[in-house]
């Protein structure tokens, strides 16, 4: 039965009339949840509800009405609306987890989980290979609050527990690390700090809900920035923030105490990105991997970084962990310059140059993991270059790669030159 809400007019409130079954997979669970078209004359799509004020009934509702930790209390436009919940409904039923919040991006996210659990005078455990921004935010925001930050080596597995304090109170995870791909020992990593009651945070982005079952592998809390595949079209700001049983309650006041909400508009775009989700995710990695595999085969390259190729980093650890890739992935080259390496990416036609990824269209751009790494040390052969496999026929796509590392063939590599 397709879920349905109802409005109760003495109240003011709107309750789920029926929860999902869980038994559907979760390409269904894409499709069917967060729907409630009984309550919006039939249309298939929530729409777009737009509110700052919303009316209550009588003035006893209005006097009861805070109740932040009801979602389907309707009490004002920043704690949200049904175009609101509807996409909180699917985050939950996709990921599995007790609740989801909405936020104004994948940063901000990141951003409020992080300020739900760490204090003043405590000690934080960040990835080495964390998405820069998240670096930014710990060193010249977090250090303001005299919290303490220590980045560890994303590969270090159990031995965490080595880098633990008596105030350690957050770990935070990102797995594949941003720009590198470290796959990151997960359920070593939770199962230690659960043990030392340490909350665990877990940028999900790359692998979606689809792809990772972070509460299965014990993460407390799963940060997606929705802006990425969720939302699929590069035209939408969101991050969702999806919490389990224990945390859900401090990530959803942390949200509302910051004044943190999603606009209607982007919270509509991406419920309707993720109803795609499953078909565009499947192409993005068949493309990502047929690119990964013929770029392994070229002599301009050193190494390719895709934790799913066989004997790539992390492959062992992502066989055992994850059930698909996305399209993005690193790709080390032979040792030419700066300039060589520029000449061959202004040379490609299909191959954007921009930041953030997901979209329907491919990307590549130059990325610099030893100007910002502090715990580990990167020591590649050659310049890194980060690609995302669009949705574009993936022959096309080779031939335009092709071509551009003729400009690599024609100019040399510091070796030679
Ligand atoms: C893009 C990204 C973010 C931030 O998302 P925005 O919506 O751009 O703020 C956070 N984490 C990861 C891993 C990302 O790739």
């Amino acid at each position: 039965m397709v879920p349905s809400c109802h409005l109760n007019n003495r109240s003011g409130s709107l309750t789920l009339a029926t929860r999902h079954p869980s038994n559907y997979d979760i390409e269904t669970l894409a499709i069917i949840s967060g729907r409630a078209s009984g309550e919006h004359h039939g249309v298939v799509n929530t729409p777009v509800y737009r509110a700052s004020t919303i009316l209550h009934s009588d003035a006893k509702a209005f006097e009861t009405r805070h109740d932040i930790f009801d979602r389907y209390k309707v009490v004002y436009g920043l704690l949200g609306t049904p175009t609101t919940f509807a996409l909180e409904e699917a985050m939950i039923a996709l990921t599995g987890g007790h609740d989801a919040v909405l936020t104004s991006s994948g940063l901000s996210a990141v951003t409020i989980s992080l300020l739900s659990f760490i204090n003043a005078g405590e000690h934080l455990l960040m990835t080495d290979s964390v998405y820069w921004p998240t670096r930014a935010f710990c060193d010249q925001t977090l250090s303001r609050f005299g919290v303490d930050v220590t980045y560890y080596d994303p590969t270090i597995g159990a031995d965490i527990e080595s880098l633990i304090r008596p105030n350690t109170r957050v770990i935070f995870l990102e797995s594949p690390g941003s720009m590198t791909f470290e796959v990151q020992d997960i359920p070593a990593i939770t199962k230690i700090a659960k043990k030392r009651e340490i909350t665990t945070l877990l940028d999900a982005t790359w692998a979606t809900p689809l792809y990772f079952d972070a509460f299965g592998h014990g993460v407390d809390v799963a940060i997606h920035a929705a802006t990425k595949y969720l939302v699929g079209h590069s035209d939408v700001l969101l991050g969702v923030i999806v919490s389990n049983e224990r945390t859900w309650e401090t990530v959803r006041q942390t949200k509302t105490r910051f004044g943190e909400g999603a606009g209607p508009d982007e919270v509509y775009l991406t419920t309707r990105g993720l109803r795609t989700l499953p078909i565009r995710l499947k192409n993005h990695q068949e493309n990502g991997l047929t690119l990964a595999r013929w770029l392994e085969q070229r002599p301009e390259v050193a190494s390719v970084l895709h934790p799913a190729l066989p004997g790539a980093p992390g492959h062992e650890l992502f066989k055992r962990d994850f059930t698909g890739a996305c399209g993005l992935f690193g790709v080390i080259l032979n040792d030419y310059s700066t300039e060589t390496v520029r000449t061959m990416l202004n040379s490609l036609e299909l191959f954007g140059i921009g930041a953030s990824w997901g979209g329907y269209e491919s990307l590549i751009i130059p990325a610099f993991p030893d100007r910002y790494r502090t715990a580990t040390q990167w020591n590649a052969p050659g310049p890194l270059l980060r690609l995302h496999a669009g949705l574009e026929s993936p022959t096309d796509l080779i031939a335009d790669l092709e071509q551009g590392f003729k400009q690599l063939a024609d100019q040399g590599t510091n070796s030679i030159t």
